[in-house]
C-alpha cells in the first residue's frame, strides 16, 4: 500500500472538516486511509452510522487529481453518509427478499443520485486550494476530529 503524498495529507486534514461542517456532519469522526480504490474509483467510504464513524479510503494518486475533482469526490463520499440509514434498511430487505440483480439496480441508482447531487452541491463550496488551507490552519483540530492515522498508515 502506498503512502498518501504529504500535500494530500494536508489537504485532507484541513479541507475535509470544512466539507463536513458544510454538510452538517460535525459530529462525525472520519478516518482517512490510503487505499487502492475499488473499481477504479478515486475513493470509497465505509460508514458505521450508529457510532457516527466512517473510514474514507482515498486513492494513492489523490494528489494528481484537480482541485475540482478532489472537491467533487469528497462531497460525493460524504453524501454517502447521509443516505446510509435508508440504504442499510434496503439492504436488510434485500437480504431477506431480494436478489443480486435487485441489489445491483439499487446500488447503481444510489450512485447515480449521489453523483448528481455532488455535481450540484460541490460547486457551491470552496476548492481545496493552498490559500484555503492556510486560512483554516487556525481553527482546525479544536472543532473537528480528522484522525492522525493519515500519517501513521504504512
Ligand atoms: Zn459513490
Amino acid at each position: 500500500m502506498r503512502h498518501l503524498q504529504p500535500d494530500a495529507q494536508q489537504v485532507l486534514r484541513t479541507y475535509l472538516p470544512y466539507l463536513m461542517q458544510e454538510l452538517g456532519l460535525e459530529r462525525w469522526t472520519i478516518d482517512v486511509r490510503p487505499a487502492a480504490a475499488r473499481d477504479g474509483a478515486t475513493a470509497h467510504i465505509d460508514v458505521t452510522y450508529a457510532t457516527w464513524y466512517a473510514e474514507l479510503h482515498i486513492a494513492a494518486d489523490w494528489s494528481d487529481y484537480t482541485a475540482e475533482a478532489q472537491r467533487n469526490t469528497l462531497v460525493h463520499e460524504l453524501l454517502h453518509i447521509l443516505h446510509h440509514p435508508l440504504t442499510s434498511y434496503v439492504d436488510e430487505l434485500l437480504d431477506a427478499h431480494g436478489s443480486a440483480p435487485m441489489r445491483e439496480v439499487i446500488r447503481t441508482q444510489v450512485e447515480a443520485m449521489v453523483d448528481r447531487l455532488a455535481g450540484i452541491i460541490a460547486p457551491t463550496l470552496e476548492l481545496p486550494t493552498a490559500g484555503f488551507r492556510e486560512g483554516l490552519e487556525g481553527w482546525l483540530g479544536t472543532r473537528f476530529t480528522v484522525d492522525e492515522v493519515i500519517d501513521s498508515v504504512p
